[in-house]
């Protein structure tokens, strides 16, 4: 058990969500961001404290510099930052070729996925690296299979993006690896959540389970089982990783 802060970005929501309330139960002081759904954030808040855990609900979205500042010092007032799950991400419209994106597409795209991360690392790397004061801490970032497969005439700037997230994870895991932080990421395979109706297509998941090899989708809960095994102490010697959970595919 901890009783340090766990800043999740995209909290609200699909395996944010899930993980904040497991993260909760493991005794985290959960700051729960959210992009715009207020509600969906004040739910989430909701359930924890019905459970006698800790949290707040904070709008962060992460293409915006400010709001991440703003995200942090909320964090500080709530307690002594320990953990980062780089978790808000976005995929544009579904079945866009390359050939067809427009560069406000791609550029949001990243502005979220991969810069929105690198900022909240940036900011929780100052105040949980020993070398600046802190007592260490562990960074998650959400990557996806997509990373590997590259999501051909489906969304490759996404895929792209994520490849980027895994880059990202492997140098700063390194960079920070002797100041007492962690640095990993999680792959999801196919989750059941919102995000594939955010790309113009609700069922693809189960659409798509027959190309796993587990034959089904996977939930937010499989995926924040594994997040919260990384933040923990369990893993402390798991840095620089990156692990796939996705049922094989
Ligand atoms: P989701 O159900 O669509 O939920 C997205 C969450 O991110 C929501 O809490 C949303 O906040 C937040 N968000 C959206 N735009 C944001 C922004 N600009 N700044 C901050 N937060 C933002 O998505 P999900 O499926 O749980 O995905 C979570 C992560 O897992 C993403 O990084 C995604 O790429 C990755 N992933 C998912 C799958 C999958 O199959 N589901 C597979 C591989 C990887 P609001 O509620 O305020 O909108």
């Amino acid at each position: 058990m901890t009783d340090k802060v766990v800043v999740i970005t995209g909290g609200s929501r699909g395996i944010g969500r899930a993980t904040a309330i497991a993260a909760a139960a493991r005794g985290f002081r959960v700051v729960v961001g959210y992009a715009s759904n207020k509600k969906a954030a004040d739910e989430v808040v909701a359930l924890i404290e019905a459970s006698n855990g800790k949290a707040i609900a904070v709008k962060c979205d992460v293409a915006e510099e400010g709001d991440i500042l703003e995200l942090f010092k909320e964090a500080d007032k709530f307690g002594t930052l320990g953990a980062l799950v780089n978790n808000g991400g976005i995929v544009g419209q579904s079945g866009v070729r390359v050939d067809e994106m427009s560069a406000e597409r791609i550029q949001r795209v990243m502005a979220v996925n991969v810069t929105g991360s690198i900022l909240c690392a940036r900011e929780a790397v100052k105040r949980m690296s020993t070398k600046h004061g802190g007592k260490g801490g562990v960074i998650v970032n959400l990557s996806s299979v997509a990373a590997k497969l590259g999501s051909p005439n489906t969304y490759v700037d996404y895929a792209a993006s994520k490849g980027a997230v895994d880059s990202f994870t492997i140098g700063l895991g390194h960079e920070v690896a002797a100041e007492g932080i962690r640095v990993a990421a999680i792959r999801p395979g196919l989750i059941d959540t919102e995000i594939h109706a955010a790309g113009g297509e609700p069922d693809r998941a189960h659409r798509l389970a027959h190309l796993v090899p587990m034959k089904r989708v996977g939930t937010s809960d499989e995926i924040a089982n594994a997040i919260v095994w990384l933040l923990s102490d369990e893993a402390s010697y798991v840095t620089s990783a990156i692990l796939d959970v996705s049922g094989g595919r």
